[in-house]
């Protein structure tokens, strides 16, 4: 492994939160298959989790985890279908999502991304929480086609509906509608086990994810099934009460802000305690989320 791509790689697993003090042997993970209708598959391995879809024209992946992945990721998908690989989505720039269009790319699939995406990985970007470098990707793994608020691909018989959200995670985030198979990517604006993580650095907002997650409970029913950045698939109602969370913390931060208390008063205040136990045991803690509410409402962000 090149020097670069080292740094990359433990830059990216740190950010990932799933460097727990340890490098990853990426030959130990295993590329987990979900079939969730006939058309639209999970893959998980390490990093974002994946979406697939398969038919008629072709294969569609969404966001394609870490370069070292790829083999197995194509052998998952070849088990599936025949079928090339004719587009990549991706939900946002971090490379444990779009790590793999370095091979994708080349090896003929179109990379499809919002502009700020195309941007970010063009140059060296900078992850504030884990003070990481990240260098720029390699032109060969940039996008393609880009878009700036949304892109529709008539594909396998859908009409899958690719929307760029309010800066949330990032500033390039997208989420991804199948509206006949009624399945829906989320990305990192919705990870099933975890508080939110607001990429402070790449333009995210907390009430980015309020907007997100709103947008989609509201554009879809509740027998779709909601596919997180990280974590477990989800239901509609699991991806309601997680907004609903947000939105209450928010409510909770705003309170004491008009008090005029400090972040510091505010985060000793334990404001999250019910949520904690579900959601603040990953590497977002109930501080950070207070402090990214906070920053939301005063406009920081
Ligand atoms: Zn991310």
């Amino acid at each position: 492994m090149k020097h670069t791509s080292l740094l990359v790689f433990l830059g990216i697993m740190l950010a990932a939160g799933v460097a727990r003090g340890q490098q990853q042997d990426f030959s130990k993970v295993t590329i987990k298959t979900t079939k969730l209708t006939d058309s639209i598959y999970m893959l998980e391995g390490s990093g974002g989790n994946i979406g697939v879809s398969i038919g008629e024209d072709g294969v569609i992946l969404i966001d394609d985890q870490f370069a070292p992945l790829t083999g197995k990721i194509q052998e998952a998908v070849a088990k599936l279908t025949p079928k090339p690989i004719k587009f990549v989505i991706n939900t946002h720039w971090h490379v444990d999502h779009v790590g793999g269009n370095e091979n994708l790319g080349p090896a003929g699939a179109v990379i499809v991304a919002h502009d700020n995406v195309r941007k970010r990985m063009s140059t060296e970007g900078f992850i504030e929480k884990f003070k990481l470098k990240v260098p720029a990707s390699p032109p060969k793994a940039l996008p393609i086609v880009t878009f700036t608020t949304d892109i529709t691909l008539h594909f396998n018989g859908e009409d899958i509906h690719v929307i760029h959200v309010d800066p949330a995670h990032t500033d390039g985030d997208a989420i991804i509608v199948f509206p006949k198979a009624k399945v829906v990517h989320m990305g990192d604006c919705y990870v099933s086990l975890s508080y939110p993580f607001v990429d402070l650095g790449s333009g995210g907002s907390f009430d980015g994810f309020i907007a997100a997650s709103n947008k989609v409970v509201g554009m879809t029913d509740e027998s779709f099934k909601v596919i997180p950045g990280h974590g477990p698939l989800s239901t509609r109602a699991e991806l309601k009460s997680w907004h609903d969370m947000l939105v209450e913390i928010s409510a909770l931060v705003k309170k004491q802000v008009d008090a005029k208390k400090s972040l510091e008063d505010i985060q000793k205040a334990n404001l999250t305690a019910k949520w904690d136990e579900k959601w603040g045991q990953k590497s977002i803690k109930p501080n950070e989320v207070v402090e990214y509410a906070f920053k939301a409402i005063k406009g920081t962000h």
